[in-house]
């Protein structure tokens, strides 16, 4: 049965709440996978927005759902959860009455604070809430990248946290973890004998993990000249997919065993310093180009400023220096503007040790598995197999599909909602602990810093393209080269 619950989305009226945790929050509906008597309290800081806001949630809803997905009698059903709340959390206190009202004759259920506000008021957020007695043994606090802009910064974020929350009621979220494909990544490699003794050094020639977006700096212009990709993407998005790719068998999935493997993961990353960083490592920034045959406009454009040198695109050569990763390269990937949006895994396995057929069976390629996250979902195993229809053996890939979506058509894959659904049922595992975000802001800053000293400037390339011609360059010099989305 599923757990009673109330909901506190700070930030009701943001892009986050409008976009993602409401749609989320519908379809957990629909799915019947909430209590009907739960409570969601989106905080509006006007009371104009306050007053509309019901309204302006089914729109928001209309927009992000699919088009089977909505309906005017569910949507009559689930907007009885809603109780908007008009708070400014930096405002004096009496704002804050109004929610203890809410709260007075609910004192025992599931609590959940979401902060889907600027991490500047996480603090004063959580104080006031405590000052007002809302904190109880069943609170829980969700909070969003990012989380600092370097180890120092995160680190007072989370000590803030920690005055008001104990660890296990901090649920850090990265959604690429709440991703079905990434949940069956683990269930693949922990649940079949087949890819856990081809899961190391021996069998994989290399790993590539790409996160490729189209979209500029939408509306985070003076964020993103802040942050950079290496901060936006690669210190929490890209090295949680690694940690989850990388870590030794937890000895069951509970959220602390997970945790203690993925830490082992993130601090056995070679540590990138001095030349090392220029070696193994592309930044990159985007000029003007063509992208989908749109003419769109460059970085400094974008940004309306004369220079910058902060990066929209990452390319990194990384090893994991342990047992079952030793000499083996993980390339990861990021940028903005690139030619395709998509988020992949890409598991290269070598070449068999001893072609026995001639050449005119064809080319014998190695085994790869893709693991796309997005924009869709799907699990493929290439493998080479006979043409069935020659006589002569000839030899082709194939490609074995995992992802079971003739069997789940109906499945619609959302990341918040499994995650919300988590944090309601109090399950932390698909969540990022506090060490974790230490370990990688730990191999991250020295890069970053090396970068400022060395006044490193980015390496440009147009839109719409695969990143800057160094990237390429990057695996070419270890005969290799970057899986393009197609
Ligand atoms: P946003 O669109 O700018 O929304 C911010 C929300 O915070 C708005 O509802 C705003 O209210 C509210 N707010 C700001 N100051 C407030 C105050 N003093 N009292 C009460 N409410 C206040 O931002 P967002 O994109 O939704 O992002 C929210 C958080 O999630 C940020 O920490 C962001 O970094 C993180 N995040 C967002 C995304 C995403 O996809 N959007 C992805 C990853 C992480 P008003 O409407 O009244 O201004």
């Amino acid at each position: 049965m599923a757990t009673s619950f109330d909901m506190v989305l700070f930030g009701g009226t943001g892009d986050l709440a409008l976009r993602k945790l409401i749609p989320a929050l519908y379809r957990a509906f629909k799915d019947g996978d909430l209590a009907e008597d739960s409570r969601i309290l989106p905080v509006c800081r006007q009371q104009a927005d306050a007053d509309s806001y019901v309204e302006n949630a089914r729109e928001a809803l209309k927009i992000h759902l699919k088009a089977d997905e909505y309906c005017d009698t569910l949507w009559g059903r689930f907007s009885q959860l809603l109780w908007v709340v008009c708070l400014d959390i930096t405002a004096p206190d009496e704002h804050w009455d109004l929610l203890v009202d809410v709260f007075s004759s609910v004192t025992e259920r599931v609590r959940i604070f979401y902060l889907a506000v600027p991490p500047a008021i996480f603090s004063r957020c959580c104080e006031t809430l405590s000052e007002k007695g809302l904190i109880h043994a069943h609170s829980r606090v969700v909070v969003e990248k990012p989380l600092g802009y370097n180890a120092e910064t995160a680190n007072e974020i989370n000590t803030k946290l920690a005055l008001y929350f104990p660890e296990e009621s901090i649920f850090r979220i990265d959604h690429y973890l709440g991703k079905e494909t990434v949940q069956n990544l683990l269930a693949l490699r922990f649940s079949n004998v087949l890819f856990e003794c081809l899961w190391d050094a021996k069998s994989i020639d290399h790993i590539q993990i790409s996160i490729s977006e189209t979209v500029g700096l939408e509306n985070r212009a003076g964020f993103y000249d802040e942050t950079g990709a290496m901060r936006d993407m690669v210190q929490n998005h890209l090295l949680q997919l690694l940690c989850l790719i990388a870590m030794e068998s937890p000895n069951s999935m509970s959220a602390r065993n997970i945790r203690l493997e993925k830490i082992k993961v993130l601090e056995s990353l070679r540590p990138m310093v001095g030349t090392a960083v220029d070696k193994h490592i592309v930044r990159g920034q985007y000029v003007a180009g063509n992208l989908n045959q749109v003419l769109v406009p460059g970085y400094l454009e974008e940004l309306k400023a004369a220079n910058s040198g902060t990066e929209t695109f990452v390319a990194i050569k990384a090893h994991i220096d342990n047992w079952r990763w030793a000499g083996m390269p993980f390339y990861l990937r990021t940028g903005k503007r690139m030619e395709k949006r998509c988020a992949e895994i890409v598991i290269q396995y070598k070449k068999v040790s001893h072609q026995v057929y001639g050449q005119q069976v064809g080319e014998v390629l190695p085994n790869r598995l893709v693991i796309r996250l997005q924009p869709e979902e799907s699990i493929k195993l290439v493998l080479m197999a006979k043409k069935m229809d020659s006589l002569a053996i000839k030899l082709q890939a194939a490609e074995l599909n995992l992802t079971l979506s003739d069997t789940y058509d109906s499945f619609k894959s959302d990341a918040y909602k499994r995650l919300l659904l988590d944090v309601v049922e109090n399950n932390s595992a698909l969540f990022i602990h506090r060490e974790e975000v230490n370990a990688a802001w730990a191999w991250v800053d020295p890069i970053i810093d090396y970068w400022r000293q060395a006044k490193d400037q980015p390496q440009l390339y147009r839109a719409g393209t695969w990143g800057p011609t160094a990237a390429d360059e990057l695996l070419a010099r270890d005969n290799r080269h970057w899986f393009n989305a197609q």
